[in-house]
């Protein structure tokens, strides 16, 4: 028997069929996952001065219609899995207090089944953009135009109330990032990971366009290679 096991690859050896008893043990793993990648994004966006203080919030939705978001005035710096609200498919959470955006949260998901996560923040930059009602709109970073795209400014809404998720509506289905007005941004991906990139992104592309109109550059891409790009990114988001 000891030579039959030397004899075979160790893969064979080690592969143990889990009992039944492990599917549901998997499902917690997977939800405990996804509450750590929340964790993740939080604490690398809260480090880079893009979440600060309280403010912000981040959700992603689970396989079974329920959602994990971040707990109602909570520091995205200092946050643990545990920390994270889970709610049930109606809506209910069995622990802690979500967030007061998530209508915000819940709209989008409903009008872009393709989202799978959103993240919300007052980062400086992109927030100044959002105050003055100046759209991310001009072409002048390539790169900005396929994965970014134009960010639109909503109207201004309470930041507390169904108000917001009313004045992002008209928005989110031509759109993956859109500025609040008077208050900050919101970007919506497949991943956590991407929406957070998304958002450190977005920040980027604010810092780089207020830097470009203080020089008094009107530099911008050619509208024919804008179309080109425009069209990339389309093909990009319909795979
Ligand atoms: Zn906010």
């Amino acid at each position: 028997m000891q030579f039959a096991r030397q004899l075979l690859p160790a893969t064979l050896i080690f592969q143990v069929r889990p009992p039944k008893t492990n599917l549901r043990f998997g499902r917690v793993v997977t939800e405990y996952q996804l509450k750590q990648a929340i964790v993740r994004v939080a604490r690398r966006l809260d480090q880079k001065g893009i979440l600060t203080s309280t403010d912000g919030n981040l959700s992603a939705l689970l396989d079974d219609g329920g959602t994990l978001i971040t707990p109602s005035g909570s520091c995205k710096g200092e946050l643990e899995p545990d920390k994270i609200v889970r709610l049930y498919r109606d809506g209910s959470a069995r622990a802690g207090k979500p967030s007061s955006e998530i209508a915000l949260h819940r709209m989008i998901y409903a009008r872009r089944p393709d989202v799978r996560a959103i993240v919300h923040a007052h980062p400086p930059f992109a927030t100044a953009y959002a105050v003055a009602g100046v759209p991310l709109d001009q072409p002048i970073l390539s790169e900005a135009i396929l994965g970014l795209g134009r960010v639109p400014v909503a109207q201004y809404a309470m930041p507390t109330a169904e108000e917001l998720a009313k004045s992002v509506e008209p928005l989110v289905d031509h759109h993956d990032a859109v500025l609040l007005r008077f208050h900050g941004a919101v970007c919506f991906a497949k991943s956590i990971e991407q929406a957070g990139y998304l958002m450190e992104t977005l920040e980027h592309v604010a810092h780089i366009d207020f830097i470009r109109r203080a020089m008094g550059s009107n530099e911008l891409i050619p509208a024919s290679e804008v179309a080109r790009l425009e069209q990339l990114r389309a093909a990009m988001r319909a795979r």
